[in-house]
Order: C-alpha cells, then sequence, then structure tokens
C-alpha cells in the first residue's frame, strides 16, 4: 500500500498542528525532509526534536516528530506525526514536502480505513471513531468510546456465536437424522431464539434514545404573543440571541440552538406565536412553528398567568394532548392571576409555576426535561446504546430472520429451510462489524470521516 500524508489538526491558528504519514516509506520519506537535533536509528514510541527542511536546505519548522512501528501503531503500519507550530502556511509546507518525497494525500478517513483493512479494529470501532469526533454531550461521548473500545463489538460478537451455536446443532441433525435429535433441537433452538430475540430488541430500541444524544432532543416554545418563550430560550442560552420585545407578534422566525442540560443535548426551537395573522412575514413564522411543533421530541408550552386563557391558549392545549409536554405558568412575580395552576394540571402535563424574571421555577423545568428523557438507563455503565443507523438496521434484519425461524419451526418446516434463516441472521451480524462487506459500503462509511483521520 501507498505511504499517506495528511494534516491532522483542524486549520487556523494554534499551539501546535500536526501532519501525519502512515505507510512503509514514511520514514525514509521523512529522513529527506527532517533533520533531527541528535542523529541516530529510528526506534519506535520516541519523539525526537528537529527541523523540517526544504530541497534548499532552508528550515520550514522547528518540530517534535514521534515514530510508530508497524504493526503497533493506529493504522497496523508504520507512522510518522510530525508536530510543528499550528499554522496552515507552515502545515500545508510540510505536507507539501510529504508529497514531493513520495507520500500521496490521504483521503477522508484513510486512516481508520487502512486501521479496518489492516484487521487492528473492526468495522464497528471503526465507524465509532467518527462518533467521539462529533460527539456533542457527555453522554454521546461515552456511549461512541464504548463503541470505539470494543465493548459494543463483543457484545454483537457474544450474538453471532450462539447464533452459530444454533446454527450447527441445526447441522447435526441434519448430518444425523437417524438419531432423531430434531425434536430436542427445536425446544432449546426455540429458547435461545427468544433470547436473542429479546437482546437484539433491546439494543434496536437503544437507537431512538442514540439518536437524542447523537441530534439532540428536539424542543419546541410555543405560546401566545407576549408569554415569555423569547425571554425563556434567553434564559436556556443564557445570552441574547432572540429578539425580547413587549410589541406582540414580534419574534417572527424561529430560532435553533443546541443547549446541554445534564448531559443531554437539547435542540431549543423557538417559533413565532402560534396564532391566525394577516401578516405575511408572521404568517410564514406561523407555519414554521407549526412545523417545529410535529417534529418536536419536547414541546414547552408558556402561559401567562395574568392573562385569561383564550381560544389560542387552548388550541395550543389541544395541539400538544397526545405529545411530551411541560406547561409553564409563567410570569408568576406578577399580581393579578387570572390563571390558576389548577385550570391547567387537569390536561394531564406537568405544570410549573414560573417568573422567568426572577428565575423562580428555571431549575424545576430542567430538572422535568431531563427526567421525562428518562437517559439514567443509557449513561449506565453496562448498556450498549447503537448510534448508528446502518447497525440498527442490521439488527432488525438479523432480528426478523430469528423471527422467522422461529415460526418456521412452530409450522414444522423442514429443518434446512430454518437453518437458512439463521445463515441469514448471522450475515447480518457479520455486516455489523465489517465481515462480508462489500467495497462499496466500506468506501462509503470512510467517506463521512473528516482528513487527517
Ligand atoms: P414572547 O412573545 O412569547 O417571545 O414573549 P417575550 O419573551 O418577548 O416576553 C414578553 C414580555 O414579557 C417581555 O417584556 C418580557 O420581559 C416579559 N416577561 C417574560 N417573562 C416574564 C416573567 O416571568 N415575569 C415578568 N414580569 N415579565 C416577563
Amino acid at each position: 500500500m501507498s505511504t499517506i500524508v495528511a494534516i491532522s489538526t483542524a486549520s487556523g491558528n494554534s499551539g501546535i498542528g500536526i501532519v501525519r504519514m502512515s505507510g512503509k516509506d514514511c520514514f525514509n520519506i521523512l529522513k529527506n525532509i527532517f533533520r533531527p537535533a541528535r542523529n541516530g536509528e529510528i526506534t519506535g514510541y520516541k519523539i525526537k526534536y528537529g527541523k523540517i527542511v526544504d530541497k534548499n536546505n532552508e528550515i520550514v519548522d522547528e518540530v517534535l516528530v514521534s515514530y510508530f512501528i508497524a504493526p503497533k501503531s493506529y493504522t497496523g503500519e508504520n507512522i510518522c506525526e510530525i508536530n510543528s507550530h499550528g499554522n496552515n502556511i507552515v502545515l500545508k509546507k510540510i505536507l507539501q514536502l510529504c508529497i514531493e518525497n513520495g507520500a500521496i494525500l490521504a483521503e477522508p478517513g484513510e486512516f481508520t480505513k487502512r486501521a479496518f483493512l489492516n484487521g487492528r479494529i473492526d468495522l464497528l470501532q471503526a465507524e465509532s471513531v467518527i462518533d467521539v469526533i462529533n460527539a456533542k454531550s457527555e453522554l454521546e461521548r461515552k456511549a461512541a468510546v464504548k463503541g470505539l473500545d470494543g465493548e459494543l463489538s463483543k457484545n454483537i460478537k457474544k450474538i453471532k456465536s450462539k447464533l452459530l451455536d444454533v446454527l450447527s446443532d441445526i447441522d447435526a441433525s441434519i448430518d444425523y437424522p437417524e438419531y432423531d435429535i430434531e425434536e430436542r433441537t427445536n425446544y432449546e433452538i426455540l429458547n435461545i431464539s427468544k433470547m436473542l430475540i429479546k437482546e437484539l430488541e433491546l439494543l434496536e430500541n437503544s437507537f431512538e434514545k442514540g439518536k437524542l444524544l447523537r441530534d439532540g432532543v428536539n424542543v419546541a416554545i410555543v405560546g401566545r404573543p407576549n408569554a415569555g418563550k423569547s425571554s425563556l430560550l434567553n434564559k436556556i442560552l443564557k445570552e441574547e440571541r432572540a429578539i425580547v420585545t413587549d410589541i406582540e407578534g414580534t419574534t417572527r422566525d424561529t430560532i435553533e440552538e443546541f443547549v446541554n442540560i445534564n448531559g443531554i443535548p437539547f435542540k431549543i426551537i423557538d417559533t413565532a406565536g402560534i396564532r391566525e395573522s394577516d401578516n405575511e412575514i408572521e404568517k410564514i413564522g406561523i407555519d414554521k412553528s407549526k412545523k417545529a411543533l410535529e417534529g418536536a421530541d419536547l414541546i414547552i408550552a408558556i402561559f401567562d398567568s395574568t392573562k385569561d386563557l383564550c381560544k389560542e391558549d387552548m388550541d395550543i392545549i389541544n395541539s400538544i394532548k397526545n405529545k411530551n409536554a411541560i406547561i409553564l405558568l409563567n410570569k408568576n412575580d406578577l399580581q393579578n392571576k387570572k390563571i390558576k395552576k389548577e385550570d391547567l394540571i387537569k390536561y394531564n402535563k406537568d405544570v410549573i409555576e414560573t417568573s422567568i424574571k426572577t428565575d423562580e421555577g428555571i431549575e424545576e423545568l430542567y430538572k422535568k426535561m431531563v427526567e421525562l428523557f428518562n437517559t439514567k438507563d443509557i449513561s449506565s455503565e453496562n448498556v450498549s446504546i447503537i448510534t448508528n443507523v446502518r447497525h440498527k438496521e442490521l439488527i432488525k434484519n438479523s432480528k426478523q430472520n430469528i423471527i422467522d425461524a422461529v415460526n418456521a419451526i412452530n409450522s414444522k418446516m423442514p429443518i434446512d429451510i430454518i437453518a437458512i434463516y439463521f445463515k441469514e441472521a448471522i450475515q447480518e451480524m457479520n455486516k455489523i462489524t465489517g465481515e462480508n462487506v462489500t467495497e462499496d459500503i466500506i468506501n462509503e462509511i470512510f467517506s463521512k470521516f473528516c482528513l487527517g483521520k
């Protein structure tokens, strides 16, 4: 395989930048461009100090170079990492020198792809690398690291080995029909299959929660104009992004922001008030808020406690009936209340009396938001979470094959037909860890990586 090179750090000025090379020629290429302060043999896992020079011996930068010798490296090949100052002109110059001396520019994700192709990690672990890099919250990071660590792979392999046991039992009863072991085998297979279906279902269901970790919980803030939506958004974001005003209907567009509450990413969508309007711009805002309501995982409905409940409020109450929602009875700091908590509690939602002005009830709101997305089970150390849609689909297919096998057993189908279902179930599990996947799928997966990883 050729020797590849890439700038592995993000662009922009920083203390350190890294150019990484991998492949059997990387040490030879380095020799042409690196003048170490002290000569001597290259030994692995050491760092050498020196200077990168161009072909005229002009110094490009002062650097530290670390060496990793195959197969004990990220890619499984020889690797060297050149740590220069974090400046794009410097980094590009070093990259160019590596290329002039025989390296080729790496494709996105090619280092990790090589780690996979060289058998150092499986496909699931490789995909977890992107998840770690893109993690938006502490919980998401935790889930991704578990994948990287190989824990999820182990889980998948355990399930696969149980399927292989089942298949070898079936094969035995096909090969030795005279022993009439079919009855017993069927009974055992049914039991194991039911257990496997349950395990796969748990993994499949963890995807929905995993999705919340990855994409964030979509929260829509709704309420009549002036109820306090923008003020709440600002409070949550702790900065003045949305326009707060006393004139009705001026929050004309939707605003989206990510916030992290107790490790859960919430994507807060502030919407223009839901109400009938003749004003064109406001209409667009209202359409958008209706869309936001439809796609929301959680709705925070705000009511102004100093105003009587009107038709618009009732519309809001109706629209959240079958949804995850928290009701805020806002402006509790003001006198002359028109709505009481009891008026809203009957709609079977959590009702919190708040004052965005004095912070009353805000902590309680955060607590409720976190509670509703009950992440204790997924943040626990022992649960595997699927965060990747490809894995989820394969798990679903595998489960379906086992269900089909169970149905086939129950309807007394020939055992070699049953074997086909189990073989399919195993194939699907194999695809998760990267056995039996086509080159197209591999290329597609790695194309989502960033350069230099
Ligand atoms: P929106 O139209 O629903 O986005 O409402 P805003 O957030 O723009 O708030 C409308 C007005 O109510 C502003 O003047 C806010 O300062 C005020 N307001 C919001 N929350 C409270 C509160 O809890 N108490 C009091 N006294 N005023 C509030």
